[in-house]
């Protein structure tokens, strides 16, 4: 009997040998199958060093070691660590729209490789990804979580094992866009709940939570508390994305 892991190899082989590489963004020709033409490549605004180390906003300028942004200053978050690939900005929220709005899954693969890439250190130390849950509402509307999806593949690249149900939307929420920050704190409060049945998933563990966009932290901030509150050992986020909207980053050193 055939097995559907062989039957799928068997039919990328042939979908590779008739079909010509295509960008994954604007269909142009490309030389090699699963990338991006040269232009659509140099309009995502990649996120490189320097970087705040605790919520991985970008600066303007090398400050050296030991240097947060002042707004993981004012406002510590309760992960240790926020990761992102690039800036959810012109290209990078339009890559971002056509994977969850428009459902083009072929975008899950360069993603989640730039998100390994971002996340090199966070990956390093992680027992376990922790895709953040959808309402079973959004969940039918889109049929998919799309971090979910960037989580299933690093986990695949990484083997690094993921949990499905410890941690559970427990309420809808309203959408995050065009809310203000504390507005955002106060509409994820108390969303999310730990799945008892799944305790083992995330107890004394490295949890590592994967989602899509960062945009004020609110949600990861929400489930952070509610995987330490259940004997996670500590939580860092990795994302595709992360919203820069606040203009460069003005340095204060790190006094911890
Ligand atoms: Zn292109």
């Amino acid at each position: 009997m055939i097995k559907y892991e062989d039957f799928r190899r068997g039919f990328e082989i042939v979908y590779k040998l008739f079909l010509p590489p295509v960008c994954y963004s604007c269909r142009a020709p490309v030389v090699e199958h699963g990338g991006f033409c040269s232009p659509c490549w140099q309009k995502i605004k990649f996120i490189t060093p320097p970087y705040c180390d605790r919520l991985g906003i970008p600066f303007p300028y090398d400050p050296g070691c030991d240097f947060i942004s002042p707004r993981a200053l004012a406002n510590p978050p309760f992960f240790e660590r926020a990761r992102g690939a690039f800036i959810y900005e012109d290209f990078g929220r339009s890559c971002i729209h056509q994977l969850k709005y428009g459902r083009q899954l072929h975008l899950v693969k360069p993603i989640s490789t730039w998100m390994m890439a971002a996340g090199k250190d966070v990956l390093l130390d992680c027992d376990i990804l922790i895709p953040i849950p959808l309402s079973w509402r959004r969940l039918w509307a889109r049929r998919f979580n799309q971090a979910t999806k960037l989580a299933e593949n690093i986990s695949k690249m990484r083997d690094i094992p993921i949990s499905y149900h410890a941690l559970q939307r427990i309420r809808h929420t309203r959408t995050q866009v065009g809310l203000a920050a504390n507005q955002r704190a106060k509409n994820v409060s108390g969303a999310f709940s730990i799945n008892l049945d799944y305790l083992d998933d995330i107890a004394g563990k490295n949890c590592l939570l994967v989602d899509d966009v960062f945009t004020s932290g609110a949600t990861a901030n929400a489930c952070t508390k509610t995987l330490l509150k259940a004997g996670a050992k500590k939580v860092d986020i990795l994302v595709a994305a992360i919203v820069c909207q606040q203009g460069p980053e003005v340095l204060i050193e790190n006094p911890s």
